[in-house]
């Protein structure tokens, strides 16, 4: 099990759930941040504090979301940048690429939906 980031945070990737994470798992590519599959403990941090909504459980993910479990993975493969599993990120780990199916968006602007409130309760679950 993992979480998974999503297409809603394409060109917003304000960073915030790399703020919370415990073990940094999530790395920064051109347009959108990934989790590291196998790095991910599953605390659910982030998936909280997202302005966007973009984080899912990958069990919980809707069918347009589903895409992104192969997405996130692939980011860490030779498909994209070959890093493996570096064990947390560092400084060595920021790269302007993308996985293709998220380089071949078009550009994105924030929804029009409203902003998903985060509550206190939800960060100390
Ligand atoms: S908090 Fe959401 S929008 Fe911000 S970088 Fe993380 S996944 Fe992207
Ligand atoms: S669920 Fe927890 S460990 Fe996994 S990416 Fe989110 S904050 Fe990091």
């Amino acid at each position: 099990m993992t979480f998974i980031i999503s297409q809603a945070c394409v060109d917003i990737k304000d960073g915030a759930c790399t703020e919370v994470c415990p073990v940094e798992c999530i790395y920064e590519g051109g347009r959108m941040f990934y989790i590291h599959p196998d790095e991910c403990v599953n605390c659910g941090l982030c998936e909280s504090i997202c302005p966007v909504d973009a984080i899912r459980d990958e069990f919980d993910a809707e069918p347009a979301e589903a895409a992104y479990i192969v997405v996130n993975k692939e980011f860490f493969e030779d498909k994209v940048t070959g890093w493996g599993s570096p064990q947390g990120w560092n400084q060595n780990f920021i790269t302007d690429k993308d996985h293709p199916d998220v380089a071949a968006l078009p550009p994105q602007e924030a929804s029009s939906e409203p902003l998903k409130i985060v509550k206190l309760a939800d960060l100390v679950k």
